[in-house]
């Protein structure tokens, strides 16, 4: 199968996760909610604002008041609860702070900045004493400012309206979205579950880093499994860590049975999947259950296997657990996890589109292609700014060697370049699809590229 056919065979199993309600509640909430995918519409119930709200500090005034005369202060209106029996009435006004209630009979607010003690006197500085209860204030203005009615006041649902549609179903909670939930004071929202991911190295030379044990001779660190714990992390996804599998008859048996134990609803196995007499991985598949592909068109990651085990569910009818078997070299392992993990993921995360995003990218160098299969190449990509209307464009620089052992290759790499299965080369200067990986945000910034300073 192409590397496209793999992604979307394993992606038809992914088909919309369970949901949950999580409370909004206190900053564990906030964490709870973040990233999770809405599964039910949130509206308004009430206007915001829910009062007429100045939108400067200043005074309340009547804009129908002959211009010129100055206006009888009759209190303050400060933000927070009004002033009880507070109202401006013909030739009168009120001291008003950003965001307090427009006394009744009020219909414009004009800014401190435009108002004055005396006639023609100068205005009002940050944190002047302004005229009190019984004092007067003159309206100062830029000369010749008519006062419009309604002028620096936020009417009263003119952010959202009652009953307006906040969020949708399907959107996915950011920063904003919180925001927007806390504003029209939902307490809790129904959300898409965070699939749960097990990750399994396996080798019988592979040894944990972090175990304070140095590898010996023909030894090697496990690099798979800390960094695709961090890639089922980053993608939102809870975690399960299943330790090393020797390659020995029985020990991914075991390491299958605790995945499926744990409730996971993805494992992801690295290594052990290719032409080895000590591969494992697809004859036990084989055994325990289905193998839908055994080897992809695609470089690196040729040997990604894709299989379900059928397993008795605690509630409801059996299910499956889908089991990625990624290949053992590292950067095999990072390229299928994000051509073909992640779009799964963030499908059982209750993402609508969860296909990684492409953009066209020019190359900065000379690339050769392979005439066997088609391929990923890891690649940094830079935003070029266009001069006038000509728009700007990706460049796309190559991160250096791209053998597949060589996880170098995938440092700061944010795109893979999609180059065609072909003899020959792409030459500087060519059009390719480029898959993002990484954050745009985090993207290199071009040589004299314009900022927001
Ligand atoms: P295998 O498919 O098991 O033959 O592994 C292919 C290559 O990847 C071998 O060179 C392995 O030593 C290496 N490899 C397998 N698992 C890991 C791992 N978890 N971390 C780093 N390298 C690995
Ligand atoms: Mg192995």
């Amino acid at each position: 199968v192409t590397a496209e056919e793999a992604r979307g065979e394993a992606l038809e199993r992914c088909r919309g996760g369970r949901g949950l309600r999580v409370g909004l509640g206190g900053a564990g909430g906030l964490a709870e909610a973040l990233g999770r995918v809405l599964r039910a519409r949130v509206q308004a119930a009430a206007p915001v604002p829910a009062f007429r709200a100045a939108i400067k500090d200043g005074f309340a005034v009547i804009a129908a008041d002959p211009p010129g005369l100055p206006r009888r202060v009759v209190g303050a209106s400060r933000a927070g609860p009004p002033m009880p029996g507070l109202r401006v009435g013909p030739g009168e006004a009120a001291y008003i702070t950003t965001g307090a209630p427009v006394p009744e009979g009020a219909d414009a607010v004009v800014m401190v900045e435009n108002c004055s003690r005396e006639a023609g006197g100068a205005p009002f500085g940050r944190g002047a004493a302004v005229p009190g209860a019984g004092e007067h204030v003159h309206l100062v203005g830029p000369a010749g400012q008519e006062i419009r009615p309604g002028q620096e006041i936020r009417e009263v649902g003119s952010d959202v309206g009652a009953g307006e549609v906040v969020l949708e179903r399907g959107e996915r909670l950011g920063p904003a979205e919180v925001g927007l939930l806390a504003t029209v004071g939902a307490q809790s929202v129904d959300v898409s579950r965070r699939p749960l991911v097990a990750v399994l190295s396996t080798g019988d030379e592979v040894v944990d880093g972090f175990s304070g044990v140095e590898p010996g001779l023909g030894q090697i660190r496990d690099a798979n499994r800390p960094m695709l714990l961090a890639a089922a992390s980053a993608a939102g996804a809870d975690i399960l860590d299943l330790g090393i599998a020797g390659d020995e008859e029985g020990s991914l048996e075991k390491a299958f049975a605790a995945a499926a134990s744990a409730g996971a609803d993805v494992l992801l196995t690295s290594g052990g999947v290719s032409m080895g007499d000590k591969d494992l991985l697809k004859g036990t598949l084989e055994r325990l259950g289905r193998i839908h592909y055994g080897k992809v068109l695609m470089k690196p990651g040729k040997p990604l296997t894709f299989a379900t085990l059928p397993r008795e569910a605690a509630e409801g009818p059996p299910d499956e657990l889908l089991v990625f078997g990624l290949p053992g070299n590292p950067v095999s392992s990072a390229v299928t996890f994000y051509l073909v993990v992640l779009p799964c993921l963030r499908a059982l995360a209750g993402w609508r589109e969860p296909e990684l995003r492409r953009v066209d990218a020019v190359l900065e160098e000379e690339l050769r292609l392979d005439p066997a299969r088609p391929e990923f190449h890891r690649a940094v990509l830079r935003w070029a700014p266009g001069e006038g209307a000509a728009g700007g464009t990706f460049l796309a620089s190559s991160t250096g060697g791209q053998i597949s052992s060589r996880l170098l290759s995938m440092r700061s790499a944010n795109a893979l370049l999609t180059l065609p299965q072909r003899a020959g080369s792409l030459p500087a200067g060519a059009v390719v699809p480029a898959l993002l990986i990484g954050d745009v945000a985090g993207m290199p910034q071009a040589p004299g590229t314009p900022t927001s300073r």
